[in-house]
């Protein structure tokens, strides 16, 4: 054997990534990640891999792995010439619009996602004339279009905190897409639908489908289980959980606690990198697969290091430049 490929195959084994694979099949996912690996050097690229990646991804080619919160911020620092966006579009473009002198690319076609989907700008200007003066909060799940429509952005790391900040100057805001996260926040901070927070009927394909009767059942059948969930869950679900938010926020919490076992609501790529993180700990499964984020592969990055000009991302210079004031104003309120 090529004694890089068997490097490669010892290297992954650290990570435990062959507790994941079928027989054989380390040797083949080593074989793409020796090679991206090595073209990523060349193209002086980086890997960004959202935690949704599977681990091939976020363990094995990954140079910055996170919420897309950390990501965004990674990207303002990186000195890179070249991002390679293992992630859905709306990351890449915020990582474009924030980065505008280099390459951005995502390799899948394929990767959108239903909250982006689900308001375009147009709906973002009648909001605006139809609650005039309101300031409009976006969750970062949008398109370059809806940002540049904004007066702030917010991930599920900062949602809540930024919020509290335009509270203490408004008595009502506009929140965008995600009607269920808005919820939760309203609940959060004791604010009302309708009268004080005015949502939008965006919902996650994944998150919006769990099933909050569950919870009760693994309760009763895992004794001291603290069950985790993502603030896109609908607020039935929330009302039954330990710990709402983001996915950066779980995996402290996961960190700095001791329960008998986890039980995470979210996306399946989370759950298997914490397991890997923390292998001494239990992990129930109540996951989901977002097919946005899954249509990104070992297989899709390596054939976009090598041809990369179908996949670059661009954001025309006007909504970019709108774009990324809506961005900073939720670093400075976040920080
Ligand atoms: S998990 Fe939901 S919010 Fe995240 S990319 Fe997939 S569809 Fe969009």
């Amino acid at each position: 054997m090529d004694p890089s490929l068997n490097t490669e195959i010892k290297r992954l084994m650290a990570l435990g990534l062959h507790l994941r694979c079928a027989e054989g099949g380390l040797a083949e996912t080593a074989a793409l990640t020796l090679e991206i690996n090595r073209l990523k050097k060349e193209r002086r690229a980086v890997i960004c891999a959202h935690v949704y990646q599977t681990p091939d991804i976020t363990l094995g080619i990954g140079d910055l792995v996170g919420d897309s919160y950390k990501l965004a911020d990674g990207c303002r620092k990186t000195g890179a010439d070249t991002i390679v966006f293992c992630g859905v579009n709306f990351m890449a473009e915020t990582a474009k619009i924030l980065n505008p002198s280099k390459k951005v690319y995502v390799p899948s076609a394929k990767a959108g996602c239903s909250l982006s989907e689900a308001i375009n700008a147009a709906d973002v200007i009648k909001l605006r004339s139809a609650y005039p003066g309101l300031p409009v909060i976006t969750y970062i799940n949008t398109s370059a279009e809806v940002k540049a429509e904004s007066d702030c952005i917010v991930t599920s790391a900062n949602a809540e905190k930024v919020l509290r900040r335009m509270y203490e100057k408004h008595d009502k805001v506009i929140f965008i897409p995600d009607r269920y996260m808005g919820a939760n926040l309203a609940a959060a901070l004791g604010k009302t639908p309708g009268r004080d927070i005015i949502l939008w009927n965006g919902a996650c394909v994944v998150h919006e489908k769990f099933d909050a009767s569950l919870i009760k059942i693994y309760r009763k059948k895992y004794p001291g289980l603290a069950v985790l969930a993502h603030a896109e869950c609908p607020p039935e679900l929330i009302a039954e959980v330990d710990f709402m938010g983001g996915t950066g926020d779980m995996m402290r919490y996961i960190e700095n606690t001791g329960a008998a076992a986890y039980l995470l609501v979210t996306e399946c790529g989370f759950g298997e990198l914490a397991k890997l993180r923390f292998p001494q700990k239990n992990f129930i499964a109540m996951c989901r697969l977002c097919p946005y984020m899954k249509s990104v592969t070992l297989g899709s990055v390596l054939a976009l290091l090598k041809d990369p000009s179908p996949a670059e991302v661009m954001v025309p210079p006007a909504i970019a430049g709108r774009a990324k004031k809506a961005i900073e104003k939720m670093f400075e309120l976040a920080a």
